[in-house]
């Protein structure tokens, strides 16, 4: 075969995938491993890749403890308000006591952060968020990173792990292949940090034909956090924790801004509120613990996300759609109005051409709010990802395995979407937790655990192998294509991608279904999975480009299944507005206020479902008083 094995040997310390979390993870590795052998693959180019890429125009995740406004007990009880219960509670703290100071370096480093002109702090949006001119937000931490690796290989797209062959179920490196080349990249490092985002595109966009690509989270988050962890064996957590977002329809641009600092807020078709009338009925499915409007006025205490969906979701299924955000009052303050533009032109640019695409003024008009096709990720509202060791002073015995943010995989650690049950950690958070696993990480190498580790030229081949087969498969049948793009011998991936979002979207709840899905459905569409996974065997690629969509297509595939198998383990509805199930409607507390931990065989493809202890360990006592 043409492509060169190029081989990178002797790594400590393996960054795959550098966005937020990645970048974290070079930069704190540097710090505790001055001696150590510090490598970065990223499949785009780290000074713009991630969901960071275009930029942001607010720092969700900032606690302000320097300033008095919040301490890291009190994130901790908003996430889990926000999450219905299900979060890790130490992973979140431990996030929580770090991330402030990660914001300050990024404002050392020549993030522009805005201030409150009278008071001299950070310019917040909401309690959590401040305000930032973030545009290149993405290469400056980025310039972080790259001084502090050893090498940074751009354009490698990572498709396994590799796995020790010493030791069973201890990570060994990963391999890979370049976007633009074509040459198989084989990085051979003693730990490795997964921080390669969460996954768009696994259920059916709203967004199609000329739309196609316009998604809420980046198109290019192709589940490969989930993919390569799912592959290797790592325990899995809150898969079904899937996130649905209310956005301006069709530009995906974002609202917390709007609802936070412009006071802008929601109306139905015929211009009336009409959250609060949901409130009773969605009360008898999750019970007064978790919808009290009456709290919910306190910033303390706000109406969880997902039950904000349900009552614009059933809002419009009674036929009072669309749901409008008024903007028209806001706007005619000038300075409001041209927050609301920069917000966009930072981060969302889409909308606003959308807009003016479209004839939209805000200021005149109000604009349509709609609800997402359903991703898979763990860093906004929502704690999909890998069943992770949690802190040494903090964890019960049960989230704790001897190195923080370390996967059930030995030497195998995550950040960002990679880690399970950290919902709200958002930029700044991925970052921090990709500071956390790597100085982890430095002492998991310092402590001796990962010598001996062997990697055999087999398992090196074999993995060649593996990834060339979709250009073998196109080169050997490509003459038997029966009509445009069909061929009875292989699929492409763009047909494997159209199957899977369909799929998703209607066995597992996707926008078509209302969310809706059940038993029944699920059982189905994890039969159908399995056969998507067979002819995923045969995915053909004409070219390497075709070969890196044929790699993001099993990922999300992989990542799917997972969703499916939680969802299907999951007995009741514990996040309204997120997913439903039709036969369980309701939350089931006595039952179900546990997290669900999953782990596929990599030998057989079974997959084995546990439930874990959900542990309160804030109280919410100071909450209450306060
Ligand atoms: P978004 O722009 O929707 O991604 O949200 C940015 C931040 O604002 C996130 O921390 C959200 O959880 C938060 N947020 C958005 N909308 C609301 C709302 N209506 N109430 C409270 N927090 C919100």
């Amino acid at each position: 075969m043409k492509y060169k094995t190029v081989v990178e040997d002797n790594i400590d310390i393996l960054v795959c995938g550098a966005g937020l979390g990645g970048t974290g993870a070079a930069f704190e590795a540097r710090y505790w491993g001055q001696d150590k052998k510090i490598v970065i693959t990223e499949k785009a180019n780290i000074d713009r890749s991630g969901a960071v890429a275009q930029g942001l125009y607010a720092i969700n995740c900032y606690m302000g403890t320097r300033f008095g406004e919040n301490k890291p007990e009190d994130h901790v009880r908003y996430a889990r308000i926000d999450l219905m219960g299900m979060v890790r509670e130490d992973l979140l703290f431990d996030m929580a006591r770090h991330v402030d100071s990660a914001v300050h370096q990024f404002e050392e480093w020549g993030l522009p952060l805005m201030r409150d002109p009278k008071t001299g702090t950070y310019q917040r949006e909401g309690r959590w968020q401040i305000m930032i001119h973030g545009e290149s937000y993405k290469p400056i931490v980025a310039e972080a990173a790259k001084k502090s690796a050893d090498k940074v290989f751009n354009r490698i797209c990572v498709t396994h792990l590799l796995m020790d062959d010493a030791k069973e179920n201890r990570v060994a490196g990963a391999v890979g292949f370049n976007v633009r080349t074509g040459d198989y990249h084989v990085f051979k490092s003693k730990t490795v940090i997964v921080s390669a985002g969460g996954a768009s595109n696994i259920f059916k966009p709203r967004s199609v034909g000329e739309g196609s690509g316009r998604v809420w989270y980046a198109p290019w988050s192709s589940g490969s956090a989930y993919g390569l962890l799912i592959e290797a064996g790592a325990k899995m957590t809150q898969m079904e924790n899937r996130i649905v977002l209310a956005r301006f329809k069709d530009g995906y641009g974002p609202v917390g801004a709007y609802f936070l600092h412009l006071k802008t807020y929601t109306q139905n078709g015929v211009g009336e509120e009409y959250e609060s009338k949901w409130w009773p009925s969605l009360q008898e499915i999750v019970g007064k613990e978790y919808l009290d409007p009456e709290l919910s006025h306190s910033t303390h205490r706000p109406i969880p996300t997902c039950l904000r969906n349900h009552a614009m979701i059933q809002e419009v299924l009674a036929g009072r759609g669309p749901i409008h955000m008024v903007t028209m009052e806001a706007f005619q303050d000038p300075h409001l109005e041209e927050i609301g533009w920069h917000n966009f032109l930072g981060m969302t640019v889409g909308q606003a051409v959308l807009w003016a695409a479209t004839d939209v003024d805000p200021k005149y008009e109000n604009p349509e709010l709609t609800t997402s096709e359903p991703y898979v990720m763990g860093s906004h509202a929502t704690g999909c990802g890998a069943w992770c060791s949690g802190p040494e002073d903090v964890s019960p015995p049960e989230y704790y395995w001897g190195y923080n943010r370390m996967t059930t995989v030995e030497g195998l650690f995550g950040a960002g979407d990679a880690v399970g049950g950290t919902p709200h950690a958002f930029s700044s958070g991925s970052f921090t937790e990709g500071r956390i696993a790597a100085k982890a990480a430095c002492k998991y190498i310092d402590d001796g655990k990962a010598d001996g580790i062997s990697v055999s030229e087999q398992q090196i081949e074999s993995r060649r192998e593996e990834i060339y087969k979709p250009l073998e498969t196109y080169t050997v049948y490509r003459n038997e294509i029966t009509a445009g793009s069909v061929n009875p011998n292989y699929i492409n991936p763009r047909q494997a991608l159209d199957r899977l979002q369909k799929l998703m979207d209607e066995y597992a709840g996707g926008v078509t279904v209302s969310y809706m899905t059940n038993e029944k459905l699920l059982n189905i569409g994890l039969k159908k999975m399995k056969l998507l996974e067979e002819d995923l065997e045969k995915v053909a690629a004409e070219n390497i480009h075709e070969l890196l969509r044929a790699w993001e297509i099993k990922h999300r595939q992989m990542a799917s299944e997972a969703v499916i198998q939680h969802t299907l383990f999951r007995k009741e509805t514990r996040w309204p507005g997120y997913y439903y199930r039709g036969d369980y409607m309701k939350v089931d507390d006595a039952n179900w206020h546990v997290l669900t931990v999953s782990r596929r065989d990599p030998k057989t493809g079974e997959y084995t479902m546990e439930k874990a202890p959900c542990y309160h360990l804030v109280s919410m006592d100071e909450e209450e008083a306060a």
